[in-house]
C-alpha cells in the first residue's frame, strides 16, 4: 500500500472510531449536467453531525442545501450526479454501498422527511397501509400484529391516535399529515433524520407544535437531526448548530447562540442583520445583489460581488472553511490571512 493510501486508510479509521460523530461528510460534490454545461450545485461540502445533535442547514434558494440533504440519502435524481466525496455514517461510507445496501440503510439508519412531505403520502392508500409498507420493506418475517403494535406506539409518540391508521391522507389536517410523515421517518429508529423544510406549508402555531413533536421524538429515540430550511427564526428555536450555505458551499458552521450573537462570515452577518430579534419567526428578507450563477461562478470567493467587506484578493483566492476557534468554522479571508 502506498503512503497516500495508508494516510487515507488512517483518516478513514479515525472517522470510524470518532464516537462523538454519527455523520461525517467530506468534500461532497454534486453537479447538475445540463445542455449548457455542468452546474456545481454542491461544491466540496464538508461537515459533521454529533450524536443527538440538531444541525440546521440554511441558505437562499439555490444555495445547495436541499441537494446536499438528498445526496446524503443518495436520492438526487438525474441530471444531478454525485461526483465525489464521502458520507460516513457510523463508520460506513454511504456513497460506497451497493444500491441494495443503500436501500436497506434508508429509513433504518438515515431517514428523510422530504420537502412537501404531506403531499408525498399516497392519496389512494390508508395511512396504516403506508406505514406497514415501510415496516415490511425492512422487517421481513414480522407478524402483522407485531408490526401494527409498533406502528400504534410510534403514532402515539407523535400524538396521533391509532384510528389514524384507518384514514386516507385527505381526511387529515396538514399538521396531522406532517405528524404521519414524522412517524414514517422514525418508524425504524434511524440514527439520523433529515428534515427538509418540514413545516413550510403549515401555519405558525401548527408549525411550532410539529417542531416540538419532532424535537421530542428525536430525543426519545436518540437520533440526530439535520434541519434544512431558510427560516432563521425556526433555526434559532430548534437547532444546536447552524451551517450556512452559499453558492453550493458551506461558508460558516457555528453553534446557534454564537451565530446569532457574533456571526463571522459577512453573508451570515447580513442574514442575521435582516432579522429583527433572536426570537423572530420571519423569513429572512434577502441580501442585496444576485445569487451567483452556478454555470459561471465568480472567481475567488463566491460572495465577493455582494460582499461589503471584499478585499482585492477575494476575487482571486478561494477561501477554505477553517476552524478559527473551537467549534467555529468560517470560509473567509478576513480570518485566514487571505490564504486558502
Ligand atoms: Fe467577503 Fe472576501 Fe470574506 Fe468573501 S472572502 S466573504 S469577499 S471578505
Amino acid at each position: 500500500m502506498g503512503i497516500e493510501a495508508q494516510i487515507n486508510t488512517l483518516e478513514r479509521n479515525s472517522v470510524a472510531v470518532n464516537n462523538d460523530r454519527v455523520l461525517d461528510v467530506r468534500n461532497l460534490r454534486v453537479n447538475y449536467h445540463t445542455p449548457r454545461g455542468p452546474v456545481r450545485a454542491v461544491n466540496g461540502v464538508s461537515f459533521f453531525l454529533k450524536r443527538g445533535e440538531k444541525l440546521g442547514l440554511v441558505g437562499e434558494s439555490g444555495s445547495g442545501k436541499t441537494t446536499t440533504a438528498l445526496s446524503l440519502m443518495r436520492l438526487v435524481q438525474e441530471p444531478a450526479v454525485i461526483e465525489g466525496g464521502e458520507v460516513w455514517l457510523d463508520g460506513i461510507d454511504l456513497l460506497r454501498l451497493s444500491e441494495d445496501e443503500m436501500r436497506k440503510a434508508r429509513s433504518a439508519d438515515i431517514a428523510l422527511i422530504p420537502q412537501g412531505a404531506m403531499n408525498s403520502l399516497n392519496p389512494m392508500l390508508k395511512v396504516g397501509e403506508q406505514l406497514r409498507d415501510t415496516m415490511r420493506a425492512h422487517m421481513d418475517g414480522e407478524s402483522q400484529s407485531a408490526i401494527d403494535a409498533h406502528i400504534i406506539n410510534v403514532l402515539d409518540s407523535v400524538d396521533l391516535r391509532p384510528t389514524v391508521m384507518q384514514a386516507y391522507p385527505h381526511e387529515l389536517s396538514g399538521g396531522m399529515k406532517q405528524r404521519v410523515c414524522i412517524a414514517m421517518g422514525i418508524l425504524l429508529r434511524p440514527k439520523v433524520i433529515i428534515a427538509d423544510e418540514p413545516t413550510s406549508a403549515l401555519d405558525v402555531v401548527v408549525q411550532r407544535q410539529v417542531m416540538e413533536t419532532l424535537g421530542r421524538v428525536q430525543s426519545e429515540i436518540d437520533a440526530s437531526v439535520i434541519l434544512v430550511g431558510h427560516d432563521m427564526g425556526l433555526m434559532a428555536q430548534f437547532v444546536d448548530r447552524v451551517g450556512v450555505m452559499y453558492g453550493g458551499k458551506l461558508v460558516e458552521v457555528s453553534p446557534v447562540r454564537e451565530i446569532f450573537k457574533d456571526p463571522l462570515h459577512p453573508y451570515t452577518q447580513l442574514l442575521i442583520g435582516s432579522l429583527p430579534t433572536l426570537q423572530a419567526k420571519e423569513m429572512f428578507k434577502g441580501i442585496p445583489g444576485l445569487t451567483p450563477s452556478l454555470f459561471m461562478p465568480p472567481p475567488g470567493c463566491m460572495f465577493h460581488p455582494r460582499c461589503p467587506k471584499a478585499m482585492s484578493h477575494c476575487s482571486v483566492e478561494i477561501p477554505a472553511l477553517v476552524e478559527i476557534k473551537p467549534d467555529r468554522w468560517v470560509s473567509c479571508h478576513l480570518y485566514n490571512g487571505g490564504h486558502s
